[in-house]
């Protein structure tokens, strides 16, 4: 059975909005601590993406300029594999400037259009009035615990589409776009949210979920 398991972070030196990279670092300790040996490997631009090797994948924050360099290597040099992992079950964490570039298109503050990977069924249109403050939601996910919280703070509005499911309904703060309440999205294994501040710090019960997912994606027999 296998006992490692490999985590990818796309662009951690692009998309580093501060805090979100102790994500990573935290599911990594709560592997560890459940007796499994884990690894991150930095993929950024110009790096290929194995589609077999990786369990996990986490995409950050960042400001739309950063956003633009990645999104042409998003799609050409990654964009096949990655997609083929969402598609396969791959575990996969996005939070807002990660999560926006998952979907069909990000039109950010300049009006300048930017594609996205396309595998989720969602696009997000910036506003001049930045989005800022606590968000809390309770998250549509079977745990015991399933409220959530974080900061958010970005222009973009997302918007789902029939799809795609949101990851939560909003109690405080806007979410996805401020109007239908809804929060972040889950599609198969992967979840976006506009959640910064240490999203799985502030939240272990979604590093555990996580886990469980990945370790039952290698048929790890479940209590
Ligand atoms: N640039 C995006 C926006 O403003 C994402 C911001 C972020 O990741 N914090 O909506």
């Amino acid at each position: 059975m296998k006992k490692k398991f490999y985590l990818a972070h796309l662009y951690p030196d692009y998309l580093n909005f501060p805090r979100d990279s102790d994500n990573p670092n935290f599911l990594k300790r709560r592997a560890i601590e459940t007796g499994l040996e884990f690894e991150i490997d930095h993929l950024t631009i110009g790096d290929l993406f194995d589609p077999e090797k990786y369990d996990f994948v986490f995409i950050g924050g960042g400001a739309d300029s950063a956003q633009r360099k990645v999104s042409d290597d998003l799609i050409k040099i990654k964009g096949v594999s990655l997609r083929q992992a969402i598609e396969d079950g791959v575990v996969m964490l996005c939070i807002c400037g990660g999560y926006q570039l998952m979907g069909q298109r990000y039109v950010d503050l300049e009006g300048y259009e930017m594609k996205g990977l396309g595998v989720l069924d969602l696009e997000t249109i910036a506003e001049p009035e930045r989005i800022a403050g606590d968000l809390q939601f309770e998250a549509d996910l079977p745990l015991a615990d399933r409220i959530l919280s974080g900061i958010e703070e970005h222009a973009g509005r997302t918007y789902l589409g029939k799809n795609v499911k949101p990851l939560g309904r909003v109690i405080q703060g806007s979410g996805n776009n401020g109007l239908d309440k809804t929060e972040g999205v889950q599609y198969k294994n992967l979840i976006g949210t506009y959640a910064h501040g240490g999203f799985l710090p502030n939240n272990p019960q979604i590093a555990d979920y996580l886990i469980k997912l990945a370790k039952q994606r290698q048929g790890f027999a479940m209590p």
